[in-house]
């Protein structure tokens, strides 16, 4: 039976009688298949499955989407339901952020927080750390789930848990993607779907840089810039960043390296902000 949990009282006195091991997903709802991934996994390896909803407005910049954001509790719990998740947990933003607590806020370190993503979002990287800290103290659990198609926010939570200490671990679930290759996200609701036909490009883009490294004739930039040439014949792309990041560390890598790393891009199509990577 799944419960679904409005307080913080309430989730730490029902986990207080709950068998360990216990598994968090964080989410912000509008559930998808990517979702369901890490609900998956979760329920697989632990006794106690909770998936939180919780939209948070610490990383959001102002102009972007945190009030048109899709919200469909009903639904997300009946898919929590149907994966048999024990308790949602979909506090207020008040109970997360009361008025009378000053949250700490958490600064990652910038040399994973200013890059990729982090150029264009600012402070997106310390709202996520915030909140995600803010959870992992509420409900102290032994495995969190993350998906690898928001690469960058994997490494922040990475650095936070071994920066506070805290004994949860991380657990990464490759990427979910539609049948055409575009990863699945909350926010491709946005898209009609001969945008989402030109987004496949960018999963088409990045098996490309892939494709010409793994030819041995390429090396990382030449490979970047084919890829670009690729998308360019997709005016409705609008590029933000493709680059080659180290698996190690999300630092910049040699133009010469063959494997152990990434390709990272992000996009828009109109307003819509994709995000996309692939390992090598
Ligand atoms: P969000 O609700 O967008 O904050 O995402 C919640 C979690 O789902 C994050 O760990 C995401 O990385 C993960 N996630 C979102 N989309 C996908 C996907 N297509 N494949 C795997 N995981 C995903």
């Amino acid at each position: 039976m799944t419960t679904l949990i409005k307080s913080i009282n309430d989730i730490k006195n029902v986990l207080a009688k709950s068998d360990r091991s216990v598994g968090l997903v964080p989410t912000m709802g509008a559930l998808h298949a990517g979702h369901i991934s890490l609900i998956k996994a979760c329920r697989n390896d632990c006794k106690t499955a909770i998936a939180y909803i919780f939209v948070n407005p610490l990383q959001f910049g102002p102009n972007e989407d945190f009030k048109k954001y899709p919200r469909h509790l009903e639904n997300d719990f009946k898919v929590c339901e149907e994966h048999e998740i024990d308790f949602v947990f979909a506090p207020d933003e008040k109970e997360i952020y009361p008025e009378n607590i000053n949250c700490e806020t958490i600064t990652p370190p910038p040399d994973l927080a200013n890059i990729l993503c982090g150029k264009t979002r600012a402070n997106h990287f310390s709202g996520v750390a915030t909140v995600i800290k803010r959870f992992l103290n509420i409900i102290q659990p032994d495995y969190v789930y993350f998906g690898e198609k928001d690469l960058q926010q994997l490494y922040i939570i990475r650095w936070l848990t071994k920066e506070f200490k805290i004994s949860t671990f991380v657990r990464a679930c490759p990427i979910i993607r539609e049948s055409n290759g575009l990863a699945c996200s909350s926010r491709n609701v946005y898209l009609t779907e001969e945008e989402k036909e030109i987004a496949s490009n960018l999963y088409k883009s990045l098996g490309l840089a892939k494709k010409n490294i793994r030819s041995g004739i390429f090396t990382i930039k030449k490979a970047i810039l084919e890829s670009l040439i690729f998308l360019s014949q997709f005016p409705k792309i609008k590029m933000e960043y493709f680059e080659a990041r180290d698996k190690e560390n999300l630092d910049d890598v040699d133009d010469t390296k063959t494997k152990g790393f990434y390709f990272l891009l992000a996009a828009k199509i109109g307003s819509v902000r994709l995000i996309d990577n692939i390992e090598l």
